[in-house]
């Protein structure tokens, strides 16, 4: 099914990173997900085709494309048919398409999956959070199971498939688990990870451990740096988005079409985090649909930090003050991942250690 004539599936504004929520069903019951695992949803074949176009359509030559669920390999089928068509679309529209997964690696994970997406050129994405004690205490199977154990026989597969450029693990911090941010860090090298996402809980009581966030951060700054001068290159994947988008930084800061935008099973577009939002959430965060494109107001405007339009875009937006806590945390984050790629970029100048390790991130730096 395509558009009716009279919606705006085309855009004007860049829309580099598009997430798409294919599926609700998971086998785990993380406590920081609100995404409805019993709704059963799937997207339609017709929302995948009119949401690729919609992307492929708005400008700049370099798009990605991010399968979320639910967990996305319970509907390989889904991730299968819409790689598919993605990649021929962005053939057709000359564009430079990535492809990213990202899964909980709770049930076992086919080698035959993993081979497609290899093949397909995926990024992969684990969301893994260290060790045992910490991963369990937050991310359970349904039936209360923790859900580390099972998760470990599919990271060898991941790594001979995918490989361990195109693997990163999503270390989730939680106020309860910030003091042992570098420990889980190291866990999850241990494991193989060379890229590791810092990703912020929101929503959970910050007050206590905030002050404790950005120390250990520094702390995992000051590790990275000297493993690499051991010959070792870890990174942090946040830190690697400046490579890749140098002046498109001002535009992922705040134009939301540039990197927030998202697509639920049903189709209906968002800038919010699909996983934080409840049904009554998911009505009020809408933007559009895969069906109607998006509202008047966002159809014309353009990009201009100096406009009042753009300065207030998102202020009467949406937004769920229970995950409000986090913010912080989650802005010295990219900050300090920002001022470590300065710092990695001044010193490669004199460094030579630093500069092989800047070239390795510019190597892997579309996997942000
Ligand atoms: S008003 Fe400005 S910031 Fe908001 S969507 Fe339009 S161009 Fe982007």
């Amino acid at each position: 099914m395509s558009a009716p004539a009279s919606c705006s599936l085309t855009c004007n504004k860049e829309i580099r990173r598009f997430k798409v929520a294919i599926n609700t069903a998971c086998p785990l019951r993380c406590e920081y997900c609100f995404i409805d695992k019993d709704s059963g949803e799937t997207i339609s074949r017709s929302h995948v085709e009119n949401l690729v176009r919609f992307q492929l359509s708005s400008p700049g030559k370099v798009k990605k494309l991010l399968l979320y669920g639910g967990e996305p390999f319970l509907n390989f089928d889904i991730v299968r048919e819409t790689a598919l068509y993605a990649r021929a679309e962005a053939l057709k529209a000359g564009k430079d398409l990535d492809l990213s997964i990202c899964t909980s690696a709770g049930l076992p994970l086919k080698r035959e999956w993993l081979e497609f997406l290899a093949e397909q050129r995926f990024f992969l994405s684990v969301s893994m959070d260290g060790d045992a004690e910490t991963h369990d205490a937050h991310r359970r199977m349904k039936g209360g199971r923790g859900s580390h154990a099972g998760m470990l026989p599919n990271l060898k597969t991941i790594f001979d498939t995918i490989g361990k450029r195109r693997s990163m693990a999503i270390q989730c911090v939680h106020p309860d688990n910030v003091e042992k941010m570098l420990d889980n860090y190291k866990t999850l090298v241990g494991y193989g990870f060379e890229n590791i996402e810092i990703e912020v809980i929101h929503g959970f009581g910050w007050k206590r451990t905030k002050h404790l966030f950005r120390p250990m951060l520094a702390k995992v700054f000051d590790w990275i740096w000297e493993e690499a001068h051991q010959g070792r290159f870890r990174f942090v994947v946040c830190s690697l988005v400046p490579l890749m988008l140098k002046e498109g930084v001002t535009l992922e800061d705040w134009c939301p079409f540039h990197s927030s935008m998202e697509t639920y099973p049903d189709g209906n577009f968002s800038f919010y985090p699909f996983a934080f939002v409840d049904w009554d959430g998911r009505k009020k965060s809408k933007v559009g649909s895969a069906s109607e494109g998006v509202p008047e107001r966002y159809r014309s405007c353009t990009f201009d930090l100096a406009s009042d339009q753009c300065k207030t875009c998102t202020s009467t937006y949406y937004s769920n003050p229970q995950v409000n806590e986090g913010n912080d945390p989650y802005r010295w984050r990219t900050e300090m991942a920002r001022a470590f790629m300065d710092r990695v970029a001044l010193a490669s100048r004199t460094d030579p250690v630093m500069k092989e390790y800047l070239k390795e991130a510019l190597i892997r730096c579309r996997i942000s």
